[in-house]
């Protein structure tokens, strides 16, 4: 139903801003980009606009567009995997005639007229995907552009279809976009491509890593350590998963220091750790969330916190 309504929204209004959460990640800027190159391909006098701070990491996917406040006044407002208001990415998302939400994470903060969220989803960019094939009756269609930016938010929020979010759906519509016409061996290039510092950082915690006896792993990457390896905390997003196959570990958790807050970002094989997020200023998935704390001491906390769930989960699962 929401689907039938977001086409029909699309077809109604002649301005259409897109807008996404902030600290971007492919999917993010796959599904706001890609929507927006399925909208522009099959109504091209359309105006169509992706707005948001430019992640100089993602510039490969698509560039950004700059817009004056006046073309809100009577537009078409589509938000992108985004949860809740306050990550959306250019607060003014509010200022359009209509809002929609499209999202694959728990529907924490139900905002928009219309609101189509499905955490079934791999990827918003799955959706965007679903969204084509529900309105290719009504005209919509999809280009190359648009099928290499919707396949890049697929394979990163599927982590390359390793993640339990994968799903027989996921695995058809990958199948499906590949047949278009884009290179994909230098999207990949593209996508995981390692600097230097980082890789060296990733040798340092793969280095110092500890497991609890409830398997949790937890690392502090200082400003000090940030600062020692030339690496941003936003960068520190490429070394998240980097504990995720190791034997033992069944939850784990980095805290990067920033100047006013400690980013949280935690990651689980079973227990569930959006709920602790949720404590801790926080949200996201189930297995991924993230959270920001202020004191390292808050930091022990989430830890405590994350041992209980390891531990609960360990005895169901004896
Ligand atoms: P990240 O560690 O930034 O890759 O985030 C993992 C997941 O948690 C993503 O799905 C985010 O949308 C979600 N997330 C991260 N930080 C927050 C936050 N402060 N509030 C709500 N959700 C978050």
């Amino acid at each position: 139903m929401s689907k039938k309504e977001i086409i029909s929204k699309i077809q109604e209004f002649d301005t259409i801003i897109i807008h996404r959460h902030v600290r971007p990640d492919p999917d993010a800027y796959g599904s706001q980009a890609g929507l927006a190159e399925i909208i522009k391909s099959s109504f091209p006098d359309k105006r169509v606009y992706i707005v948001g701070k430019e992640d100089p990491s993602l510039r490969f996917l698509t560039e950004l567009d700059d817009i004056g406040d006046e073309v809100y006044e009577d537009a078409l407002v589509i938000v992108c995997d985004t949860a809740n208001q306050e990550r959306i990415c250019d607060e003014r998302f509010n200022r359009g005639k209509c809002l929609i939400k499209i999202d694959h994470h728990p529907n924490v903060d139900p905002y928009g007229d219309v609101m189509w969220v499905d955490t079934s989803a791999s990827s918003v960019s799955e959706m965007i995907y679903e969204l084509y094939l529900a309105g290719r009756e009504e005209g919509l269609t999809l280009n190359d552009r648009a099928a290499r930016l919707i396949y890049a938010g697929i394979v990163g929020d599927t982590g390359r279809f390793l993640f339990p979010s994968t799903t027989p759906k996921t695995f058809q519509y990958a199948a499906e976009l590949v047949q278009y016409d884009f290179d994909r061996k230098e999207l990949y290039n593209q996508l995981y491509n390692t600097k230097h510092n980082i890789a060296r950082l990733k040798g340092f915690i793969l280095q110092n890593f500890t497991v609890s006896e409830n398997g949790l792993s937890s690392v502090k990457i200082t400003k000090n350590v940030l600062d020692e390896y030339g690496v941003s905390s936003e960068e520190t997003s490429q070394l998240v998963g980097l504990l995720g196959d190791i034997e033992g570990i069944i939850a784990w958790v980095f805290f990067v220091e920033e100047p006013d807050v400690i980013r949280v970002r935690l990651r689980s094989k079973g227990p569930v750790v959006n709920e602790i997020a949720a404590h801790y200023n926080g949200g996201g998935h189930p297995m991924a969330a993230g959270a920001s704390i202020t004191k390292w001491e808050e930091a022990e906390e989430v830890i405590q916190d994350l041992e209980q769930a390891c531990k609960h989960f360990n005895q169901e699962n004896e």
